[in-house]
């Protein structure tokens, strides 16, 4: 008899990625099978999501939207039961019908319901890199405690896993593993110089010239913040330092990520730029199924560049390196004060290069504390939201006052 379809709470459903899990689901119906949607504000394309995939919950995260969540499920002549709030959003990433969760909501907002997948033991699919860097030892020791599988959807961590050793968790240098070679396109600025930065608008940095993806990451992406968040996030997942992890400029995203072994091997993964590769990867691990992804021309794509990131034009690599040193609170901090930052560049109200001022501005004023309880994250988040938030409309970087 074929097994049931395993049960999948998608977390931030409406977003980029959660779009893309609900194509390589619809796949194979007879492998995967909807549980949960959530979304944060986007009521009708949730409603829409739930006509097509047929989840038993929908959640909005804010409890103002239930209302209209409801009209639109019934009016759809759905059987979906709304929900809303952050509770909501962590009881359906644990529910007992619950095998995977797409943990793909944006930012800091995503932690607890990502962390409630990892303690409720679940196969976590994590594309909310933000969770790991607030509070990587607290969640990682989580997947450690509940027996849950991680499985990275970072096209780059995803990569790095498959050139991994299945005993990676050995530890790196007990399986010959050397280094870790994690590739950046280097973002629509790669080649701009410093005093052209100044200038640069939320539009131009939200067009991305290989990936398609939420307006944050991009802007992330922009600035080399995501690099150094990746950094951040491959150290955790690896369990390695950031000696050991050199950053790659690779304008064609075609590799997308490499190992190193003492051997002299190098491995390396390599595809189109479709985040579809790596949710279907991590859906079917360790199988392999259809992602609907073009196979890769490789003589279409002819060269492949490498060059070193230049992290005096993008200081926000080097504050995330700093960061991840400093250990403690610094990271989550590091990750509070770049999403105020962000937020502010894309409301125009600071510079693209007002970006790492506010968060320099808040690692070089907070004091760091330890970071190994929840509460300590929590609140180190919430501080420096404020010292952040202080330093752009008390500071004189608004542009708007
Ligand atoms: P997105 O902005 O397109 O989607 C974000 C999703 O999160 C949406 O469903 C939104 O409704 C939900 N959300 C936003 N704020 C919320 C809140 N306060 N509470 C609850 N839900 C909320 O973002 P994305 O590009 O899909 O990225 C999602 C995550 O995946 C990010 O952490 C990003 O760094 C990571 N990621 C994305 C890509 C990519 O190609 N898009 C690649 C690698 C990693
Ligand atoms: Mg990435």
């Amino acid at each position: 008899m074929a097994a049931s379809p395993k049960g999948v709470t998608v977390l931030g459903a409406t977003g980029t990625i959660g779009v893309n899990t609900l194509d390589v689901m619809a796949r194979h119906p007879q492998l995967y099978r909807a549980v949960a949607l959530t979304a944060n504000g986007n009521v009708d394309r949730l409603v829409e999501q739930c006509r097509i995939h047929r989840p038993s919950y929908a959640v909005v995260a804010d409890p103002a939207q239930e209302g209209m969540l409801v009209a639109g499920l019934k009016a759809a002549g759905l059987e979906t039961e709304a929900m809303s709030g952050p509770e909501a959003l962590a009881h359906v990433a644990s529910l007992p019908e619950t095998d995977y969760v797409m943990a793909a909501i944006v930012g800091g907002a995503g932690l607890l319901p990502s962390l409630a997948a990892a303690r409720a033991g679940k196969r976590v699919l994590l594309a909310n890199k933000e969770a790991l860097v607030m509070s990587g030892r607290i969640f990682m020791d989580q997947i450690r405690q509940s027996g849950a599988e991680l499985l990275p959807i970072d096209s780059e961590h995803n990569a790095i896993f498959q050139c991994m050793p299945g005993d990676f968790d050995r530890g790196l240098n007990r399986v010959g593993v050397e280094r870790i070679l994690l590739t950046a396109s280097g973002g629509p600025f790669r080649a701009y110089a410093a005093s052209d930065l100044e200038a640069v608008t939320p539009e131009q940095a939200c067009a991305h010239p290989n990936w398609v993806m939420g307006r944050k990451i991009s802007v992330d992406s922009a600035s080399m913040m995501n690099k150094g968040l990746e950094l951040i996030e491959a150290c955790w997942l690896f369990d390695t330092t950031p000696d050991k992890v050199e950053v790659v400029l690779h304008p064609q995203s075609v590799i997308h990520s490499m190992v190193s072994y003492s051997d002299g091997s190098v491995l390396a993964q390599l595809g189109n730029p479709d985040m579809r590769t790596p949710i279907a990867h991590a859906l079917a691990w360790p199988e392999r199924i259809a992602s609907g992804v073009e196979p890769l021309d490789i003589v279409q794509v002819a060269r492949l560049d490498f060059e070193r990131p230049d992290m005096d034009r993008f200081p926000c690599l080097r504050l995330a390196y700093e960061s991840f040193e400093a250990g403690g609170t610094a990271t989550a901090i590091l990750n509070a004060a770049n999403e105020v930052a962000v937020e502010a560049f894309l409301d125009a109200r600071i510079r693209f290069t007002d970006i790492p001022r506010v968060i320099s501005h808040c690692l070089e004023t907070m004091e760091l504390g330890a970071a190994d309880t929840l509460e300590e994250v929590l609140a180190a988040d919430e501080a420096a939201r404020a010292v952040a938030y202080a330093s752009i409309t008390a500071g004189g970087l608004d542009r708007r006052v």
